[in-house]
């Protein structure tokens, strides 16, 4: 089939569901998927429309820990959540499994029993990881709340178990000025290759986890986009390495770059480090700026949506396409999630 019929039959199918059907896409989706989605957003912005919809279907252009969380939120009877890429997965989310947390976990409240430990899992991790989370009284957060949702427990004196992205905790602490009460958990290592006397120190554990596709920037793309654009002010997202965002004038999520490159002059010149497809849509739709990448970057999961694969789940839906988290999970990923939102 052509594309231009493709996109034909894709409007077609959206025009006779009408509100019945919730298209959400991740700012890190193709432009050609954008342009069928109902709302485009981050974690958190996609979180909430999906809590806030009464769609009977949902279709999440992303990846599954995206899909899942919207599952989880909006659960109820006649209602279900689709996915065109059913395999597009994250590689930082599959860092961290719940058996794996809860081994940890158990670890933690032996060596400092006295301390008042809390999970706190960013939304790129499993339903399973988020369940562990909401079981233990923690919250999740994404790369836009994250720092809210630490100082809210800080502030009550509790001391967290951070999963999976290392670099967004240790950004997020490094902002607090408490970088160096960061310890880290390295998954293969026993007891997480930490003494009792660093888990007693730390207030904060962060597993070792991290977007390959963030966490692969360096302080040499720094120096080399700088060289080329030296007017230029850094725009990057908090899962790239702490070392490299020190060197940013501004860190921040997706929707916040969105709102620095809408805030900027025109005739500003900004370099952002995050994901290609938006760092293009962002170029494209504000000519009135110079953007550059820090360094092209493209996440494989997020390019798995595909026009013929997102045609072939509006009009015939198959089974493996959907996405239901086991429903003994539900109450306890909901619980993470829902304190999140409240804060
Ligand atoms: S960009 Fe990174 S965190 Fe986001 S889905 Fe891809 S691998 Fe996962």
């Amino acid at each position: 089939m052509e594309t231009e019929a493709i996109v034909e039959a894709i409007e077609r199918v959206r025009a006779e569901w009408g509100q019945r059907l919730l298209i959400l896409g991740h700012h890190y989706q193709p432009s050609e998927i954008v342009a069928h989605c109902d709302a485009v957003g981050d974690s958190l912005e996609l979180s909430r429309l999906a809590a806030q919809s009464t769609a009977e279907r949902i279709v999440f252009c992303g990846v599954r820990f995206m899909a899942e969380t919207a599952d989880i939120l909006s659960r109820g009877p006649g209602r279900s959540v689709w996915m065109p890429a059913p395999k597009a997965g994250c590689p930082m989310a599959d860092m961290a499994t719940a058996d794996a947390l809860e081994a940890a976990w158990a670890h933690l409240c032996a060596v400092a029993p006295k301390a008042k430990w809390v999970p706190i899992v960013y939304v790129n991790s499993s339903a399973e990881v988020k369940a562990f989370c909401g079981r233990h009284g923690g919250a999740a957060c994404t790369s836009g709340n994250g720092r809210r949702v630490v100082e809210h427990f800080l502030a009550q004196g509790k001391r967290i178990l951070f999963a999976p992205d290392q670099h967004l905790c240790t950004n997020i602490m490094r902002v607090l000025g408490r970088a160096d009460e960061v310890a880290l958990w390295r998954r293969n290592a026993e007891d997480g290759g930490l003494t009792d006397a660093q888990i007693r120190a730390a207030t904060l554990v962060a597993w070792d986890g991290c977007c390959p596709i963030h966490a692969g920037y360096t302080l040499q793309d720094v120096a080399t986009a700088r060289a080329a654009h030296p007017q230029a002010e850094l725009l990057i997202h908090p899962e790239a390495p702490s070392i490299v965002a020190a060197r940013a004038e501004h860190v921040g999520s997706t929707k916040a770059i969105i709102e620095s490159v809408t805030r900027a002059e025109p005739g500003a010149e900004l370099i952002v480090g995050t994901e290609d497809h938006l760092v293009e849509r962002l170029a494209a739709a504000n000519p009135h700026l110079r953007i550059h990448p820090l360094r092209p970057i493209l996440c494989a999961d997020m390019g798995r949506t595909t026009l013929e694969a997102l045609l072939r789940t509006l009009t015939e839906w198959p089974e493996a396409n959907q996405v239901r988290v086991d429903d003994v999970l539900v109450d306890d990923a909901k619980a993470s999630v829902e304190r999140m939102l409240a804060l």
